[in-house]
């Protein structure tokens, strides 16, 4: 090597030898919910939902607070089979079934649209163990109308049923939070539309569809915890507006969400597995903050999800609705105002 190019060489040789010793390089945070790793909640003086495996062992030892058991919650509460005359021919309002759970199919605008559809049998993992369905499925897959659209807010077994999704297949568009596109690409679903908090997106023929904060946490194994975001959903179409709140905490996000959005005409938000408060307050609002959610987003009505379908805390099944009732009238909310649906049933709004 002549000695010229061995001058040219030596100072990038070092260079590389002095980056080898470095960590790998890692783009500063884009938003404050944004980690390294992940993803957080970004509410200061907020607790974190992080729960360390000593206060699980807690939870579970809390005799104090049982829910019932399986057996003798199965079939508590009345079960309505959908009108599908009714679903096939929406009118020209708002049209609200509730599936179940988190599950709604959303009739807006000319959209049939899903929320967390989840239809199968148990929330887990596995299907011989893992929280079972205490009021049957409405309906199959095979017996909604065409869906255009479903919005899933995270990954957690009651909200993302694999059964479901690879039942409805690739004949809706899937709308996710950062991260789970590739779970969805992994089962064969290609369409596939993937947001951060506050983007929004048209879909074809009208539709805007917002990803909104939650306050809450990700997780399907051990080891990708808030590896994917989690989010609520804005719909709106032929304007009326639809806020799915997914599983959510209390938090400023509510207001913020109506200041920044509008009142919504419906708010679905979640009233069941807030128990015990230490363990689930951070993750799960009570009917309680359920109604105060509903103020601070200034709604025009909400329905309560999330209860009566699985087991999944420590509450009494039938308290949540108990709860919500007597907490919506302390603030004034007629049943039209804070509604609850059997499993099945059908809101039809003008
Ligand atoms: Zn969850
Ligand atoms: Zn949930």
């Amino acid at each position: 090597m002549n000695r010229q190019l061995a001058l040219i060489l030596l100072p990038v040789a070092a260079l590389l030898i002095s980056r080898a010793g470095l960590p790998a390089y890692q783009a500063p945070p884009l938003q404050p919910h944004h980690t390294a790793a992940g993803f957080i909640n970004p509410w200061p003086g907020l607790l974190q939902s992080e729960h360390g495996f000593g206060d699980i062992l807690k939870w579970q030892r809390g005799r104090t607070e049982r829910s019932p058991r399986y057996r003798e919650s199965l079939g508590r509460f009345p079960l309505r089979e959908p009108d599908r005359t009714v679903l096939d021919s929406p009118g020209e309002g708002l049209q609200l079934t509730w599936l179940g759970h988190a599950s709604f199919l959303v009739q807006l605008g000319g959209f049939n649209i899903l929320t967390d559809p989840h239809l199968g049998e148990r929330a887990s993992p596995v299907s011989w163990a893992g929280p079972r369905r205490i009021t049957g499925a409405p309906l199959s897959a095979d017996q909604l109308p065409p869906i255009d659209v479903v919005v899933i807010s995270h990954n957690h077994y009651d909200h993302l049923d694999k059964g479901t999704v690879l039942a409805l297949g690739n004949g809706p568009a899937w709308y996710v939070p950062l991260g789970l596109k590739s779970w969805l690409n992994d089962l064969g679903i290609t369409h596939v539309v993937e947001l951060d908090w506050w983007q929004d997106s048209t879909h074809p023929g009208g539709l805007s569809i917002t990803c909104l904060p939650a306050r809450h946490f990700s997780s399907r194994t051990l080891w990708d915890r808030d590896k994917n975001l989690w989010a609520g959903w804005w719909l709106e179409a032929a304007g009326q507006r639809v806020y799915f709140a997914g599983d959510t905490g209390y938090g400023p996000h509510f207001a913020a969400i109506g200041r920044r959005l509008g009142p919504p005409d419906v708010a679905l938000l979640p009233i069941g597995a807030y128990r015990p408060r230490w363990f689930m307050a951070p993750v799960h609002i009570d009917p309680a903050e359920a109604v105060q959610a509903h103020l601070d987003l200034g709604a025009v009505r909400s329905i309560a999800m999330h209860w009566g379908t699985f087991i999944l805390a420590a509450e009494p099944v039938d308290e949540p609705p108990q709860l919500y009732r007597a907490a919506a009238e302390s603030a004034g909310l007629s049943p039209d105002q804070a509604v609850l649906l059997e499993h099945g049933q059908t809101l039809i709004l003008p």
